[in-house]
């Protein structure tokens, strides 16, 4: 396997993910700390430079979150309509009540059309269901065909980023993982290069391809139509080659009306990279002559968190990534250290829905500055849940020792003025007679990787005595 020049954190199955111990492991590496902290930083700067860009954006962001409302208040009945519309465009249409069950549906598929070799793209909600693996276990070749899911599938590891599943590797990395596996010469690291043995290796993976499976951006209810966005075209490329189609879609996917798409795309992917467009919106409204195409349509605790009044809203999400990008504690942690398919802070308020105990450092995986929410294309108001989310998980019991005691330490200064601004006195005295290095040493990795603020060279009692007068 890959030698990685750092550790992920081992988190099995059913552990309690514990955000903070993972993210002081990444931390650890300073360098790549603050190169990810970058990179996802000048994602974000194209996003703001993109929305900028848009007279309408605000009104297209209420627009947008109007429509995701009305669909998932009437969920039940835009599922039937695409349900019907889809087989009067010759789909076959299935429904999964949860991960296992798509899994079996996917594996009837492929054994009934004794299909071996299966392709993959865009789809993280295969990721959320275990299918590789699944398939695996039954002898079928599974090839993630996006560039990014390639890269980790064959380091055997999971994706850091729902849109740039390969973000927390340099190019270096990935240049040793394409020696190991691809046969590229050693030390090859030069972009171009690597992305050409890529193509050349995923091309002939297409070729032998017996079946295609792709996830949806959009499921039109109005048409039974849907839509795939990517930037490679390894979706299309895909469902042009292979005789079977399975495309696999989260319930809360669906849209009303074609019309829709119209402010769903001008969304995606300026929120995503910062991009008008992605390179390929490929509209999908039946199969190709001689190719069998399978809709599954996944709930696996879609319905429960619609049920849940406080959390709901987040369903309208369109997984675009930018409250990853612009999160701090993302982008200072990396997203394996949140355990789940979906990291960051939608990550955070999805997950606890489906084992509180098991998630319950994720909702406070955030600083609840609330950038998450103002970057969001379909306005789900992701602190606020976050937040809501922590107070479950006090009250269910499920936080450490040290938090409870730091917390009740905290109201306790906070009931008390003169102990506040006692404590504020020797925190400024720290502040001052602690030199920065020292601070971050004692301070561990995770200290390490923020900027701290600097101390004023003088008191601000100092500054405004000697600038009352106009600084006479
Ligand atoms: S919660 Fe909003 S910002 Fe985050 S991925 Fe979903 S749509 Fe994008």
């Amino acid at each position: 396997m890959t030698q990685r020049a750092f550790e992920l954190p081992v988190i099995e199955a059913h552990d309690p993910v514990d955000h903070p111990a993972a993210a002081a492991a990444f931390n650890a590496d300073v360098a790549r700390t603050e190169w990810h902290d970058a990179s996802l930083w000048f994602v974000r700067e194209k996003r703001d430079r993109a929305a900028a860009a848009v007279p309408e954006w605000e009104a297209l962001r209420a627009q947008a979150s109007a429509i995701k409302e009305h669909a998932l208040t009437h969920l039940d009945e835009y599922l039937v309509q695409f349900e019907a519309n889809a087989l009067k465009n010759g789909m076959q249409v299935h429904w999964a009540r949860d991960a296992d069950e798509h899994n079996r549906i996917v594996h009837a598929i492929l054994s009934d059309a004794g299909a071996k070799r299966l392709v993959k793209s865009k789809s993280m909600l295969t990721e959320e269901c275990g299918l590789n693996p699944y398939l695996e276990a039954r002898d079928i070749e599974v090839v993630d065909t996006d560039l990014g899911e390639r890269i980790v599938q064959l380091r055997q590891e999971g994706p850091s980023h729902i849109v740039m599943p390969a973000i927390h590797l340099k190019k270096e990395e990935v240049g040793e993982t394409f020696h190991e596996h691809l046969g590229t010469p050693s030390g090859l690291s030069e972009p171009t290069a690597l992305a050409r043995a890529a193509r050349e290796h995923l091309r002939a993976r297409f070729l032998a391809a017996d079946a295609t499976l792709t996830g949806m951006n959009f499921a039109i209810a109005e048409t039974g139509g849907f839509v795939v966005c990517t930037n490679e075209g390894n979706a299309d490329l895909g469902m042009a080659l292979a005789p079977v189609h399975i495309a696999s879609v989260g319930i809360e996917k669906i849209i009303p009306r074609v019309e829709d798409l119209a402010v769903f795309l001008r969304l995606l992917a300026r929120s995503a990279t910062g991009q008008a467009v992605t390179a390929y919106t490929s509209h999908v409204h039946g199969a190709r002559t001689g190719q069998a195409l399978h809709v599954v349509l996944v709930d696996n605790g879609r319905t429960r968190q619609l049920a849940r009044e406080e959390f709901w809203r987040s369903l309208k999400c369109i997984r675009c990534g930018a409250c990853m990008n612009t999160c701090p504690i993302y982008r200072r942690s990396g997203g394996h250290s949140y355990g789940s398919t979906v990291p960051g802070p939608i990550g955070s308020v999805l997950t606890p829905g489906l084992d509180l105990e098991r998630y319950a450092s994720l909702p406070f995986a955030s600083t609840l500055c609330g950038s998450c929410t103002a970057v969001c294309p379909v306005k789900i108001d992701l602190d606020a849940q976050l937040f809501r989310w922590r107070q479950h998980v006090v009250e269910r019991g499920y936080v450490s020792a040290a938090k409870t005691v730091a917390m009740k330490a905290s109201v306790r200064l906070f009931d008390h003025p003169r102990l506040f601004r006692a404590a504020g006195a020797l925190a400024r005295l720290g502040l001052r007679i602690l030199p920065a290095r020292l601070e971050r040493l004692v301070g561990g990795p995770w200290a390490r990787a923020r900027e701290l603020p600097q101390p004023p060279a003088e008191s601000f009692r100092a500054w405004y005595r000697k600038n009352r007068n106009g600084g006479a």
